[in-house]
């Protein structure tokens, strides 16, 4: 979590008033702020390269806003995508279809056609899903995932790289599957694998970083193949509880690097997504209601899980501050929920907080990564406007969605119309 300054009390971002930024723009409103993004980057790009020559791909699922995007770009990103929508985006977005590598599962043959067609590099998660592009265009670059039997995350439903998991070809079958491009006229130019999400031990990337590298000496032995990249995929996590340190950045690119030590790998390839949104963006989210039960006390707010899925999907912890009484004595504890109708709709749970009232402005921050990416209209609910702040400035990077909106894609048939 970021710190944050306060002027007569309310909360600043990009040295903006979270309260203006609400009457502006209406909440909820997820705001991020473009330093903070750009210093995530370079501070990630700078503690690999330091150590080894590392190539950046940002996993853009954690935030796909085409202005997110564009900043990125503009700093040299390259990037992770796991769909055709994620590639059209990067496209869209001014990155040029080398600095793209598509990462599917599940992947069928009109998807991989149209990334094909637009030239971006496909890391193939199966020898059937090889074959079939081989069928396509057997000179296609292409690397292999390789399931590394390495995994980590922050919750079991995010564990990528264990056995037995969906993606990628089990360890014991790569060197065959190599073998096999090879054979169908394929020089695949890299092996990738990905352990996870959200994990901030250093041991754990220098492990998948060891397992592959024997891969790819084996690659170069047995097949005399010599792979250009290897990319040991995202994960690198952010502490969002107050008690969890922050990842050591310098630790993890220094323990990858010493497993990379004269293995004949040219190229780093890492993915993180989390890593470089996650702290650059707050929900803000206003106060319709407060309420007290028997057993708890509720601080009932516009944003639910259809805004922000995490807490109620994976039990994940985001920091909230009333952002109009920023820093004020936290003296009542609340859930704080939203206004769908389930019990599961929380965003936070038993939270020390100053006493709230209806109309204040709540601040949840944390959510630039997985927020706006996994929400939905759930319960017929507009999805919430985007704001980029920079130095003061505030610009709407994407409208709140109208109700009009979710008709939009629906037909009645004419017997239904009468
Ligand atoms: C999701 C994903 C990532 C990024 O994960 P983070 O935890 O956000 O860093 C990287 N690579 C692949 C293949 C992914 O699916």
């Amino acid at each position: 979590m970021r710190e944050f300054q306060s002027k007569k009390d309310v909360m600043i971002i990009g040295g903006m008033s979270t309260t203006k930024i609400a009457e502006r723009f209406g909440t909820p409103v997820m705001v991020t702020d473009e330093s903070a993004l750009r210093e995530n980057y370079r501070a990630i790009y700078k503690a690999f390269n330091d150590k080894f020559p590392t190539r950046i791909n940002y996993a853009c699922k954690a935030n796909t806003n085409l202005s997110i995007l564009r900043i990125l770009e503009q700093e040299g990103s390259c990037i992770d995508a796991v769909s055709i929508g994620e590639v059209e985006s990067c496209l869209r977005a001014g990155f040029v279809p080398e600095r793209i590598l598509y990462t599917g599962v599940s992947v069928s043959d009109a998807e991989m056609r149209a990334v094909a067609e637009r030239r971006v590099p496909i890391n193939v998660d199966s020898v059937n899903q090889m074959h079939r592009l081989a069928g396509m265009n057997p000179k296609h670059p292409i690397s292999l995932r390789v399931n590394p039997d390495v995994g980590s995350g922050h919750s079991q439903k995010v564990v990528t790289g264990a056995k037995g998991a969906k993606f990628g070809i089990p360890k014991e079958e790569i060197i065959a599957a190599y073998a096999e491009a090879i054979e169908l006229g394929f020089l695949p130019r890299g092996l990738h694998a990905h352990t996870g999400s959200g994990g901030r031990d250093p041991a754990v990337f220098g492990r998948v970083t060891e397992v592959m590298v024997e891969i790819f000496e084996r690659i170069r032995s047995e097949l005399g193949l010599k792979l250009e990249f290897l990319d040991i995929g995202g994960g690198m996590g952010i502490p969002y509880r107050p008690e969890e340190e922050i990842m050591d950045l310098d630790a993890v690119a220094a323990e990858v690097a010493s497993k990379l030590k004269g293995s004949g790998v040219r190229t780093l390839v890492i993915e993180p997504g989390r890593y470089i949104v996650a702290d650059t963006t707050v929900l803000l989210t206003k106060v319709n209601d407060v309420k007290s039960t028997p057993v708890r006390d509720y601080a009932l707010v516009d944003a639910g899980f259809n805004t922000l899925i995490r807490p109620a999907f994976y039990d994940s912890y985001h920091p909230v501050a009333v952002a109009n009484r920023f820093g004020h004595a936290a003296d009542v504890k609340y859930d704080v929920a939203g206004p769908i109708c389930e019990s599961g709709d929380y965003l936070a749970k038993e939270r020390m907080l100053p006493r709230v009232q209806v109309g204040d402005l709540l601040c949840v921050y944390d959510v630039g990564a997985y927020g706006f990416a996994m929400s939905s209209n759930y319960n017929s609910r507009p999805r919430c406007a985007e704001v980029l702040v920079l130095d003061g400035k505030a610009s709407l990077i994407r409208e709140r969605e109208k109700v009009s909106d979710m008709f939009r894609h629906q037909k009645v048939p004419a017997r239904l119309r009468e």
